[in-house]
């Protein structure tokens, strides 16, 4: 019988970004700690996996994707704040943000590192030989490059979880399945032959619009190594399924070790954020299609801002991943 481990801490409810700016105004920030907590009640009440805290590691992960300009920077920044301050990083100038949708508070640096840490966690599990691991990360992390938050992602997880396999010598794929175009985690390895795959909604009229484009392949030694399915709006199960079928061949040419799926549930056609029209009933065999490829998987939560739609999605995905 397969089984899921899940990983989760309650921490992540004093991450609380109060705004974003949207088209230069203040409205509510999407990234609300209910995103999670319906996902983890559902799977709960449905009895799908096994809850674990996350383990503890040294800070010195964080180098191996940002650059200590940019740890230091958030660091400081988050320090620098007072109690319930919200600072928006200036995007053209010294501050290292690519958008108006990343708020830094001054818990925001530790909250960042403590969703980095349960990808950590996730990865050293798989490694322990199980078949499937569920990572409750928030903040999320793929728009996050090397050197730049954004996205509300501030460290990116997905790269963390991928540097710790690589680390110990095993191959590793890359499958993003959020809404958005994964732009920073294409980004980190867009020089390297760590397969990297993306389905998302097409950049001419998605978010995050600077990157997602079909030519988009990787360079020097990533060359190839780099593949964007961007998919109209509307999208429905029958096209995304052969756009997965297409992602799942891909990989099983590379044939990983291991394959980390970075999993956003804004694809759900109730989202307040994404335009695809996926029904809740669909995510089973999304989930199913990826459990039957048959690589021992991390997945690490990313966007999803229905919470109830997402709690619905989850549950179905991850029936169809263990069927
Ligand atoms: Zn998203």
């Amino acid at each position: 019988m397969k089984i899921l481990k899940i990983i989760y801490s309650h921490n992540h409810l004093n991450h609380q970004p109060g705004h974003e700016i949207d088209k230069g105004k203040f409205i509510e920030n999407y990234d609300k700690p209910e995103r999670i907590e319906r996902i983890r009640e559902k799977l709960i009440v449905h009895e799908m996996g096994d809850f674990l805290e996350p383990m503890d590691f040294p800070t010195s992960y964080l180098y191996t994707v940002h650059s200590s300009t940019y740890i230091e920077w958030l660091k400081n920044k988050s320090n620098s704040l007072k109690k319930n301050e919200e600072y928006f990083p200036e995007v053209f100038g010294y501050d290292r943000c690519f958008d108006t949708g990343t708020p830094i508070m001054r818990n925001t640096f530790e909250q960042a590192w403590l969703s980095a840490k349960i990808a950590l966690s996730g990865a050293k599990l798989i490694l322990e030989d199980e078949d499937f691991v569920y990572c409750l990360c928030r903040p999320p992390g793929h728009h996050a490059n090397s050197v730049y938050c954004g996205g509300y992602c501030y460290f990116n997880n997905a790269a963390m979880s991928a540097f710790y396999l690589v680390k110990e010598g095993f191959d590793v794929a890359i499958l993003d399945l959020d809404f958005h175009h994964f732009n920073g985690t294409q980004d980190i390895f867009y020089n390297s032959n760590l397969l990297t795959i993306s389905i998302h909604g097409h950049p001419k009229w998605a978010y995050p619009w600077i990157s997602g484009y079909e030519w988009e392949n990787g360079e020097e030694d990533g060359l190839g190594y780099n593949i964007n399915i961007p998919l109209e709006k509307g999208t429905e199960i029958d096209e995304y399924s052969r756009s997965l079928e297409l992602a799942l061949t891909e990989i099983e040419d590379y044939d990983p070790d291991f394959l980390i799926v970075s999993l956003g549930f804004d694809t759900h056609i109730d989202d307040p954020q994404g335009d695809f029209n996926l029904r809740t009933d669909d995510y089973e065999l999304i989930g199913k299609m990826i459990g039957e490829a048959g690589y021992p998987t991390l997945f690490i939560q990313e966007g999803g801002y229905n919470p109830e739609a997402s709690a619905n999605a989850a549950l179905k995905f991850f029936k169809g991943v263990l069927k």
